[in-house]
């Protein structure tokens, strides 16, 4: 690993100024320390978050909760009021790395988390479209794509391995960020994740993530996820759903689908969405919300599997919020 130098702020207002050149932030370093140590990102300051007191904790805000950038995975899903009210986010955290990982692990930082794209990982890989190389060797005809992304996959086709987008969208959060300027903005978290060869979300080399904020929940809400990994114990999703449905009586009002594991960013299924809502949730709604959502579908050599995964994992999903 280079040597590079370490600086531990704890006032919010010096960060910004302390992200110049190459600077990195690192939260619990869980995946930023592993692609130091490969060589893959080499900075030559690394900025801790985990002292800067307004990025802690876990508040109400307007009826929701706000939840600071450097809240550990564990204290996410530990939280009384996560789990009673946003169940589906509670599931998604528990999901997102072994214990080890989910006791350093942060809010900010899983959101944040760099491709899990074999070829992005390992130097000696051919180098990818990620990495500065002129081509993505896993949509090559030789390439392993088995990992890879079933939708918007004609640029960089890794996926989005975050277990707590896809629970975040589905509930309506919005993520507040720092800018350059010191000044805070907040957007929907869904327009927060880009497909661009060149980086995975909107934030600028100056930016870091503060918070991310969850709305009230409207009565009549459910929310679910389900996440299909090769190995049991704890692995990336293969495909995840999160769904978020309101019911007036038996009709559904609202409902939002989101996919992880299937394209470089989060996927919300509208076509899901508009396959069940001003309707019951049945065997047969729920069904044909998981052929909606998969019709766009546009595999690669070895991933069509995660169409017939996300077909039923959304049909599941949705008939546990029935
Ligand atoms: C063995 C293992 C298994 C895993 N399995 C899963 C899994 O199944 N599902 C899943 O979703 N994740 C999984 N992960 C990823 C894990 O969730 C992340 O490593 C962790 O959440 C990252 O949080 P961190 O605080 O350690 O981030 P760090 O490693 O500190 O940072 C990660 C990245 O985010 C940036 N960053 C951190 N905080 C901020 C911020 N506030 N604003 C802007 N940028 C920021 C850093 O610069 C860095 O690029 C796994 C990781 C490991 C090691
Ligand atoms: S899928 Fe993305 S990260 Fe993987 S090799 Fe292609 S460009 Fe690189």
């Amino acid at each position: 690993m280079k040597p590079f130098e370490y600086i531990s702020p704890t006032a919010l207002k010096d960060v910004p100024a302390l992200l110049t050149g190459n600077a990195v932030v690192m939260a619990g370093g869980s995946d930023l320390l592993g692609l130091m140590k490969e060589g893959i990102v080499q900075p030559s300051r690394v900025v801790n978050l985990k002292n800067v007191a307004e990025l802690k904790g876990i508040q109400p805000a307007r009826g929701g909760l706000r939840i600071g950038a450097v809240v550990t995975l564990a204290a996410l899903l530990e939280n009384s009021d996560i789990r009673q009210r946003y169940p589906a986010l509670a599931t998604a955290a528990h999901e997102a790395g072994p214990p080890q990982v989910r006791n350093v692990g942060t809010v900010g930082g899983e959101l944040c988390q760099r491709p899990h794209c074999y070829y992005f990982r390992v130097l000696n890989a051919p180098a990818c479209t990620r990495r500065g190389g002129a081509q993505c060797p896993a949509a090559t005809a030789e390439g392993l794509s088995k990992w890879h992304a079933i939708f918007a996959n004609d640029r960089t086709p890794d996926v989005s391995a975050s277990d707590l987008a896809p629970a975040l969208i589905a509930y309506g959060a919005s993520v507040s960020i720092l800018g350059a300027d010191g000044k805070e903005r907040t957007l929907p978290l869904e327009q927060f994740f880009v497909n661009d060869p060149q980086k995975e979300t909107v934030l600028g080399a100056q930016e870091i993530v503060t918070a991310v904020t969850l709305p009230a929940v409207a009565s009549g809400t459910k929310g679910h996820f389900i996440k299909f990994k090769e190995r049991d114990s704890y692995d990336f999703a293969l495909v995840s759903v999160a769904v978020v449905v309101r019911k007036q009586g038996e009709t559904v009002r609202d409902a939002r689908v989101v996919l992880g594991g299937v394209a470089p960013t989060p996927w919300r299924s509208k076509e899901a969405e508009a396959a069940v809502v001003g309707k019951p949730l049945t065997e047969q709604t729920a069904t044909a919300a998981g052929e909606a959502a998969v019709k766009a579908a546009r595999p690669l050599k070895d991933n069509a599997y995660k169409v017939q995964l996300a077909r039923v994992l959304i049909k599941r999903a949705l008939l546990a919020t029935a």
